[in-house]
């Protein structure tokens, strides 16, 4: 029994948590305090000190790659490897009763897993079953419907639609979804949470069993639980079992897939003498750092209360750069990592953090120019996303009709009605004859050998992919992109998946018809096309570093949860990017962005830098935006501002002719200026010489002009 091995490198308070004797006890703490260090600690302590059996306790973490760091800390503290104990994520533990008690689950030994796609599928067959118009009953949002209720714990019995003929039809596809998934022994996210919530109600012998098992559950990152998972819990708790939670209400950040925040307060009514413990000391953050993020948080109402504060060192300000545009951006943050390196910080210490993955795109690719090996955590690289690869196939059908793979992958996406007997046909076909998909297709056209609908359906695709083929011929690689999102559906088709992912999906394909028109063809304009598609094959082959080589790490804000880096850059910190526009309008969405911006803030341990771009290609359009409010809701005293803009060697741009960085006018790119009239501005571009001279400024009201540099009467301020 080693108390103080276990205790000695934890402060009063947390020793306090780890050595609580009462039956439930919440710990509400800020980030970096030492929350999953006390959860750790305390399963060591119950362990060690109280001898509890490892097998008496459950730990339930965020994501799978925690709960196997949380295995090695516990085994590293108690010297022994943790077997017997139920360490996972609630769909994992979840998974793994429904598998011991499959038969009282009512589910057959075999039941599969399907994911999101495979659940999407499913909800398009029933409304051909129901034949219901899927324009009107978009197959995402009824996907959506359905898991929404699943994750408040209810079934398709327990909907009221009020006598609502638009709701009585979503109830009666999700019951119809429910006997579908029956029949076939297939068991979604969602259902797994629920079924194993009414394995305990219905199940009285299996729930004591487990209550007999287990002594103590543990929580972390409770305050993004949702409806369901709490209610698991809860039952599962009882009043047998001892429970530990640790959260951060300042810290939750998905709300938007049902978490509830409102589970910290409700936590401590729900269980009779809850303890609560709060911790404000951090141990990850430089004051510098740390003061930033109080302050930001600061703004958002309704905050449970808590101010971190430090020990530590004073540490240095925060970088605050002002990219001109978004691979001047990217280009800033490379240098300083490759200038972090040469100063002996490993690349595996620096992250870069965004808010939508569409961003990745640009500083993937200033990545590898570099050479500086990267991973992305938590998520694809660009290239290799679906809507990418289903919009590249697109592409290199229109190329090369004989590419099969690009052929399969877009037959039937988006939906053409294209039965799978079809396509299996096409397959013989060309097996038989030895050609390509796209020769089998043509053939059975000519034959007639199809139903009508099926040669209907293939006649259209074929159609579609001549007609692209055609724009490959007479648009630039950019226009042909739109054009080819348009024409084959593709952008509406994915923004219709709801929420966060439909928006995130749409704006990859945004980014990619941004990639295509700054794509710069070795030789002419003519092989735009091919070289491209070259080069997002390679982009999608190698890039990412294997898991041995020291890599920057590139991850979204959402994935970045619990993690800390010793330096961290968080770019795209502009307004309509961070926040995102979608939240600003909707309630309580803005305080769910401060929350994200303050969990990206608190991950940075030594260093951190704040990059946006003045002018970034977003949306497929040239956007210009205002360094978000969250920076300005940083104090002065903490931020530094960094600007390099001489080293600005690219246009605003592509396409138009390049520029010294500073011309005859005394002007220079990125420069802010003041003009009598429309007031102050940056200057975007300067062009032409002499009393020629002309130069683009766009103003902070008036929004982008152009000037006759020798009446605009600038000055620079
Ligand atoms: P988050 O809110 O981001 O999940 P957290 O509250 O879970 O953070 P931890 O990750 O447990 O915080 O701890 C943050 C860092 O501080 C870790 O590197 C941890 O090892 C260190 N730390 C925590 N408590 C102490 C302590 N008492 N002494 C030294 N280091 C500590
Ligand atoms: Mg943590």
């Amino acid at each position: 029994m080693d108390v103080s091995s276990i205790l000695d490198s934890l402060n009063n308070v947390q020793r306090e948590a780890v050595s609580c004797d009462k039956k439930s006890l919440l710990v509400l703490a800020g980030a970096g305090s030492g929350k999953t260090r006390v959860l750790v600690h305390r399963i060591a302590w119950l362990v060690q000190v109280q001898g509890m059996p490892a097998s008496g306790i459950m730990a339930v973490t965020f994501t799978n790659k925690a709960a196997r760091e949380m295995r090695t800390r516990i085994s590293e503290l108690l010297h022994l490897s943790p077997q017997g104990m139920w360490v996972g994520t609630f769909h994992g533990i979840a998974h793994r009763l429904l598998k011991a008690h499959w038969h009282d689950a009512g589910l057959p030994e075999n039941f599969q897993i399907i994911d999101s796609d495979d659940q999407l599928r499913m909800v398009k067959r029933l409304l051909k079953e129901f034949e219901l118009d899927d324009s009107r009953w978009s197959p995402k949002s009824v996907q959506w419907y359905i898991n929404g209720h699943k994750d408040e714990g209810r079934r398709a019995a327990h909907v009221d639609h009020h006598e609502d003929p638009y709701e009585k039809t979503l109830v009666k596809l999700y019951q119809a979804y429910e006997v579908a998934c029956e029949r076939s022994g297939q068991v979604d996210f969602g259902e797994l949470l629920l079924r194993a919530h009414e394995l305990w109600l219905k199940q009285p012998a299996i729930l004591n069993h487990y209550q007999q098992r287990f002594q103590h559950l543990l929580v972390d990152e409770f305050q993004d639980t949702n409806t369901i998972q709490y209610a698991w819990l809860r039952v599962l708790a009882g009043h047998a079992i001892d429970i530990t939670v640790v959260g951060d209400d300042d810290q939750s950040i998905y709300g938007w897939r049902g978490a509830k925040i409102e589970n910290i307060q409700q936590f401590a009514k729900d269980f009779n003498d809850t303890f609560t413990i709060k911790l404000e000391q951090n141990y990850r953050s430089t004051s510098m750092i740390l003061d930033a993020a109080n302050a930001v948080i600061a703004n958002n109402p309704e905050r449970l209360g808590k101010n971190l504060w430090t020990e530590g060192a004073l540490g240095e300000p925060i970088s605050l750069y002002a990219g001109f545009n978004e691979q001047d951006e990217a280009r800033f943050i490379v240098e300083q990592i490759q200038g972090h390196v040469s100063e002996d910080t490993l690349l595996s210490e620096q992250a870069i953090l965004y808010r939508s993955n569409a961003q990745s795109r640009v500083i993937e690719e200033e990545l590898i120019r570099a050479g500086t090996p990267y991973r992305i955590y938590g998520g694809q690289r660009f290239y290799d996303r679906l809507e990418i690869k289903n919009a590249v196939a697109y592409l290199r059908l229109s190329h090369f009709r004989d590419d099969d793979a690009a052929f399969e992958r877009v037959i039937n996406t988006p939906t053409r009605g294209m039965g799978n007997k079809t396509v299996e046909m096409i397959r013989n076909r060309a097996r038989e004859q030895n050609v390509s998909l796209w020769r089998a297709s043509e053939e059975l056209l000519s034959e007639c050998s199809l139903t009508k609908r099926a040669s209907t359906a293939l006649a259209a695709f074929v159609e579609l992919i001549n007609d692209c083929g055609d724009a490959a011929g007479r648009l630039a690689l950019d226009e042909l992109t739109e054009f080819v999102l348009e024409a084959t559906d593709l952008q509406a088709f994915h923004g219709k998946e709801t929420g966060e992912r439909g928006r995130a999906r749409v704006e990859n394909l945004q980014e990619l018809v941004n990639a295509t028109r700054q794509f710069e063809p070795e030789s002419d304009a003519s092989s735009a096309l091919r070289e491209f598609l070259d080069t997002a094959a390679l982009d999608a082959g190698d890039a990412q570093a294997d898991e041995y080589t020291d890599a920057v790490q590139l991850t979204t804000l959402h994935s970045a949860k619990g993690l800390e880096f010793p330096v961290v850059y968080l770019a795209g910190v502009e307004e309509n990017l961070f926040p995102h526009r979608m939240s600003v309008e909707e309630p309580g969405r803005l305080e769910e962005e401060r929350r994200l911006c303050y969990v990206g803030i608190t991950r940075a341990m030594r260093l951190l830098y704040i990059t946006y771009a003045e002018c970034r290609r977003w949306y497929g359009q040239e956007s210009f935006n205002t360094v978000s409010r969250f920076v300005k809701e940083i104090p002065a005293e903490c931020l530094h501002e960094v600007r390099v803009n001489t080293n600005i060697s690219r246009p605003v741009s592509a396409g138009r002719p390049q520029f010294a960085a500073e011309n005859e006018t005394g002007l220079a790119l990125g420069q802010r200026v003041w003009h009598s009239v429309f007031g102050e501005g940056i200057v975007l571009n300067l062009e032409g010489q002499g009393s020629n001279s002309r130069v683009q400024v766009n103003f902070d009201d008036e929004g982008s002009k152009w000037l006759v540099a020798a009446y605009a009467k600038l000055e620079s301020i």
